[in-house]
């Protein structure tokens, strides 16, 4: 259960008759289904590792036109025979209400709503209206942009539709500015999500986050690291030759690999040997917030002076200076410059804002 200051989701947990309750919780499978050898050949090897659960898109939401935008429905019966013949379930992406129909039709046991349709929800609340009914797990992507209420509201629309196997699969934030990652991963927007959501499982897809084979193993760890219960990583029998995403998928052999040497820390431990140190967190937080506090009111009182003397409230030399010598003060400190600076400008906007009030009182 969670709250939102929204709607209160009572979630079920995602399960699978036979498949242990243990993180991580792992879906594995091609980007996308391309032919039946290659769903066939990769469900078999992913299977004999022992993944129990295998993705596969159908449809595929394309960037450009004329790149090889999924194989359709026909690829539904594959994921059938990948059922019957090694016993795994089997998931895809869903953009429209043909896809939930046809997804259903077919028997898959998971779907999961893509980035770029959780960032549209025209398509959301169609995909919500035609799953009415159903009780199939549906994991959502994070929009492409760093929404998190665009995100929530996903949720929210499938759960007024009545669906309560709900997920989240935090696959990264595409940005301007190319970095080493395809996808941003901002992490603080998913434990924002689990914060508000706490029986909310999170996925993480680090084949989409990193966009690259060697980025998969350390962005798993880091979601384990960050107590997430499930992986999706993309894995195709011949990843070279893959007709999506080729750079960001792996062979089930290297997938296994990836998998046994994830560090899984114990979230079951007890947590009172952390007693002392959280109380300790808990003064100095209490202090910093005082002292914030006696911050603004020093600064609402400079706010009062430049209001009496017809000064400007921002002073642009007087910010600069400030910003230079903190942050290599911080850096002495043995802080992090990139951190000090979103510090001081959320600090530094806040005050300007409250000077602004001060002088058109
Ligand atoms: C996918 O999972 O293959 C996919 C298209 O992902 P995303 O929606 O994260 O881009
Ligand atoms: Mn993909």
């Amino acid at each position: 259960m969670g709250d939102i200051g929204g709607i209160i989701m009572n979630l079920q947990p995602i399960t699978f008759p036979g498949v242990e309750n243990k993180r991580p919780m792992l879906i594995a499978g091609p980007c996308s289904a391309e032919t039946e050898g290659q769903v066939l050949a990769t469900a078999r090897e992913l299977a004999e590792k022992g993944v129990k659960i295998f993705r596969a898109g159908i449809w595929k939401p394309r960037t450009k036109p004329g790149g090889f935008e999924g194989i359709g429905s026909e690829g539904l019966s594959w994921l059938k025979r990948v059922k019957e013949e090694t016993g795994m379930f089997v998931g895809t992406e869903v953009a429209t209400e043909r896809h939930v129909f046809e997804a259903l039709k077919y028997g898959v046991d998971l779907v999961w709503i893509g980035a770029r349709t959780t960032a549209n929800p025209f398509a959301v609340q169609e995909i919500a209206d035609a799953l009415r009914g159903s009780d199939i797990p549906v994991l959502i992507k994070n929009p492409v942009n760093p929404d998190l209420e665009l995100w929530v509201g996903a949720f929210e629309r499938l759960y007024n539709a009545g669906i309560t196997k709900l997920g989240a699969i935090h696959r990264g934030f595409s940005s301007a500015d190319k970095k080493i990652y395809r996808n941003q991963p901002q992490w603080h927007l998913p434990i924002e999500l689990k914060r508000r959501y706490p029986d909310m499982p999170m996925f993480c897809d680090p084949s989409h986050i990193g966009g690259k084979r060697e980025f998969i193993a350390p962005l798993s760890q880091q979601a384990m690291d960050l107590n997430f219960e499930g992986l999706i990583i993309e894995s195709h029998c011949n990843p070279d030759c893959a007709w999506s995403d080729k750079d960001q998928q792996v062979t089930p052999e290297v997938l296994d690999q990836i998998i046994k040497g994830l560090h899984i820390r114990d979230t079951n431990q007890t947590t009172e040997d952390l007693f002392d140190l959280r109380r300790q967190i808990d003064e100095l937080d209490n202090e910093l917030l005082e002292l914030l506090a006696k911050r603004m009111r020093v600064s609402q009182e400079i706010g009062q002076y430049k209001k009496e003397h017809e000064m400007t409230v921002l002073q642009t030399s007087r910010y600069d200076d400030i910003l230079t010598k903190r942050i290599a003060q911080a850096k002495g400190l043995g802080m992090d410059a990139e951190f000090m600076k979103v510090i001081l400008e959320a600090i530094h906007e806040e005050s300007i804002r409250k000077q602004m009030e001060i002088l058109n009182k």
